[in-house]
């Protein structure tokens, strides 16, 4: 039924420009996205080089019933940016960055990456919170909320979003801020894709290194208990300047790790101080104190290569299943379960996470944007990634048990740019709890139609 009856001319016509079918090998690359289990067909590819494309394709997909997709980095995890069937809107064209230095303002297209805005940004010694992979796409991640190094000082990516331009369903280009469309504004603070397609985004913008004191601090899989509970006593009281992650997974071949290392199940901490470096040896030191590392290499650092740094473990191509709680608290039992699974990874590359919030974050009132999570302080990600499609079943078993047993001691809470594409019935509780009802009739405003739905699919309220 998604299929599309409409013939390539007919698109040719209407939307001009770049426009691929099956068998072009433009439509095999935008096709293909970060996690290789998306492996969907969609009717025609529409490489978008403005608003004026967007406004376009979006008509076309309403006129003719396609099934619209949205690509803008290409990263979730759900593969929400291709469709089976239908119309793709690749947005990967649309690469501008503005910057206004003296106002510390930056306008940024949806086809750009975290990397290519660090790097336009860290040119002039500013920056604006974003999520730890470099290759992700400024647009999903902005769309959900977004944090990562910066947010415990800075707050979300959502919350230094000034305003945005945003194609509805109508096809009508409006510009949301906090005086204009006001809801609309709210609603893409975390709401994902379900209002319109966005075609630009205002950052404020912040001072930022250009040098961080980042690193990592390498721990043993058999003082596992040991560190995980002196970790959650020692970012207890860490200054919102410094995050701690956690990454519990077998010993990438890292230079400064001894090579018998290589391969064993392994905590690591990886710190990122962002405030005056007078301050960060102080800062550092109660993570510092914790156990007996097996090694430890931290040090001034560009901010736009530690920004790049966990790249390697995270490239494209790899089947990945992720699953996510939110904590508030990491309790006893939590860490308990991370280290057993720890002691049965099911491949080498899969790993659990810790990502550390709080901060500015929880200072934001739970109903200001549509990202309602203010109060978590911990994200547990089981990340499982392999290659072998004959393990599909054994790596998404590891990690749906793992997710089941912690659930009890997690908040129910879930951040939406980390949702697997089987978990829709979590959108509504998970994702939005007290802000879903709000988001749902702004649903019926904008987009009653549900044209928005290849995303974590707001049902417009009826
Ligand atoms: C390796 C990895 C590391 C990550 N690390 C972090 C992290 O540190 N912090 C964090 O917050 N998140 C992180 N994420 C999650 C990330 O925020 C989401 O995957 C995000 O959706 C990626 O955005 P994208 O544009 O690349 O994805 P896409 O898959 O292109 O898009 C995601 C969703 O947004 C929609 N969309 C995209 N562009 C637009 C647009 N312009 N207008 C309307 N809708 C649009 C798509 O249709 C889709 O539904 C990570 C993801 C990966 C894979």
């Amino acid at each position: 039924m998604e299929t599309p009856s409409v013939a390539p001319e007919v698109l040719r016509a209407q939307l001009q420009g770049s426009l691929h079918f099956p068998g072009d090998p433009e439509y095999e690359k935008a096709r293909t996205i970060w996690n290789a289990m998306i492996d969907r067909h969609p009717a025609a590819v529409f490489r978008a080089v403005g608003a004026d494309d967007v406004v376009r394709a979006v008509n076309v997909a309403r006129e003719r019933g396609l099934l619209l997709s949205v690509r803008g980095g290409g990263h979730h995890i759900a593969g929400n940016a291709v469709g089976e069937g239908g119309l793709m809107l690749d947005l990967t064209p649309m690469k501008s960055v503005r910057l206004d230095v003296k106002s510390r303002l930056a306008r940024v297209e949806p086809g750009v990456t975290l990397g290519e805005l660090d790097k336009a940004t860290q040119a002039f010694g500013l920056a604006t919170p974003l999520g730890i992979n470099s290759t992700t796409g400024v647009a999903g991640l902005t769309l959900g909320g977004g944090f990562g190094w910066l947010s415990r000082k800075l707050g979300l990516t959502v919350d230094n979003l000034l305003s945005a331009d945003v194609v509805l369903a109508k096809g009508e280009l409006v510009h949301a801020s906090a005086s204009e469309h006001e809801d609309l504004f709210w609603a893409i603070r975390g709401g994902g894709g379900n209002f319109g397609v966005v075609t630009s985004f205002e950052y404020q913008l912040h001072p930022v290194g250009p040098e961080v004191l980042a690193g990592l601090i390498v721990h043993p899989y058999a003082n596992a208990r040991e560190v995980l509970r002196s970790y959650r006593s020692a970012v207890a009281s860490a200054p919102d300047d410094l995050a701690c992650w956690v990454v519990l997974r077998k010993a990438p071949p890292l230079p400064f790790l001894p090579s018998d290392v290589h391969g064993k199940e392994v905590l690591v901490l990886a710190v990122c101080y962002v405030g005056r470096p007078a301050g960060g040896q102080a800062a550092l030191a109660p993570i510092r104190a914790i156990g007996t590392p097996i090694a430890e290499a931290i040090g001034p650092t560009p901010y736009v290569g530690w920004q790049q740094a966990f790249d390697p473990l995270l490239a494209p191509g790899q089947r990945n299943y992720w699953k996510s709680h939110d904590f508030v608290d990491l309790g006893d039992e939590a860490l308990e379960l991370m280290r057993e699974y720890l002691g049965r990874l099911p491949t080498p590359e899969c790993e659990i996470f810790i990502g550390q919030l709080g901060g500015a974050v929880n200072r934001v009132p739970a109903d200001a944007t549509a990202y309602p999570h203010r109060d978590v302080r911990f994200v547990v990600n089981v990340h499982t990634r392999w290659s072998d499609r004959s393990q599909d079943a054994a790596c998404i078993a590891w990690a749906r048990e793992l997710f089941d047993r912690m659930a009890p001691h997690a908040t129910g809470g879930v951040y939406v740019n980390f949702m697997p594409e089987d978990e829709a019935q979590r959108v509504q509780r998970g994702a939005y709890g007290p802000n879903y009802d709000r988001l749902a009739r702004l649903k019926a405003r904008y987009d009653p139609e549900n044209l928005f739905r290849m995303n974590h699919n707001i049902a417009p309220a009826r």
